[in-house]
């Protein structure tokens, strides 16, 4: 049997935690099975630093493009149209929109505009025919509930380091999305097993949002692809199946979400 081939959906492989031994860290991932890293943007600054990794990977990194909700300010009209003219910009390829989402965690100082910046990217993503990468801290509900109102047809995508109990998973689910999950699946204290328990693998997308929140026993370091594995491992006890199950059904639903796009 070959070997199982996971993905990581969501790895800022371009940050500067990377810049001592970014080369080893995709050698590393690739000799883990990781085939494929999707790569969220965060705003205007983080573009080149992405595109960088592309070029250098084009066969593992794929990139997307959006305004991070931390990154949202005063000026966040002039970000969203550069997401927009890169959007557009055919000397480009972007597998999807994102990060974009609402973070109450941080700072509720621009909440209206994170809100209004959220709805301005899922109707670029719909104009695109793209799938959008979800972040939510502390704002699981009003999430949710901006995405149930708008009542998009056709709009897919990923509830990155999903956070929610089992009923918002459900109405994730509902809406066409999949729950990103990572490294604290693996932590003691998270409610995301019972999450993942509850859900079928169909559901799941794997990813180590890379270099924060890494599984154990890596916990307090710094995070990166190759530890996919681990997280796959995780997943596979809770739910009692193989590991090579859940990198088969986790990497099928990826690469039809960000690459074949139906
Ligand atoms: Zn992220």
């Amino acid at each position: 049997m070959s070997n199982p081939v996971f993905t990581d959906t969501h790895a800022h492989l371009y940050l500067e935690e990377f810049d001592a031994d970014r080369d080893q860290a995709v050698s590393r991932a690739l000799e883990a099975g990781v085939k494929y890293i999707f790569l969220p943007n965060i705003d205007s600054k983080s573009i080149g630093l992405m595109q960088d990794a592309v070029c250098r990977w084009p066969q593992v990194c794929f990139p997307m493009m959006g305004l991070h909700p931390t990154s949202v300010k005063a000026n966040f009209i002039e970000e969203i149209t550069t997401v927009k003219q890169y959007l557009a910009d055919k000397n480009y390829h972007f597998c999807g929109v994102g990060e974009i989402g609402i973070d109450l965690y941080w700072d509720r100082t621009y909440e209206k505009e994170q809100e209004e910046a959220f709805n301005l990217q899922l109707d670029l993503a719909l104009g695109h025919g793209l799938p959008v990468v979800i972040h939510t801290r502390n704002s699981m509900e009003v999430t949710l509930e901006i995405m149930e109102g708008r009542n998009d047809k056709g709009l897919r995508g990923v509830f990155h380091c999903f956070s929610g109990d089992v009923a918002q998973a459900e109405r994730a689910v509902k809406i066409g999305f999949y729950l990103g999950i990572g490294g604290v699946v693996t932590y003691k204290k998270s409610g995301l097993a019972a999450v993942v328990a509850a859900m079928p693998t169909e559901t799941l997308l794997l990813e180590t949002d890379a270099p924060f929140l890494p599984p154990v026993p890596y916990r307090g370091k710094r995070n990166e692809s190759s530890y996919i594995p681990l997280i796959a491992a995780k997943i596979a006890e809770i739910k009692g199946v193989s590991l090579e199950e859940v990198a088969r059904v986790t990497t099928d639903h990826a690469v039809k979400l960000f690459i074949e796009k139906p």
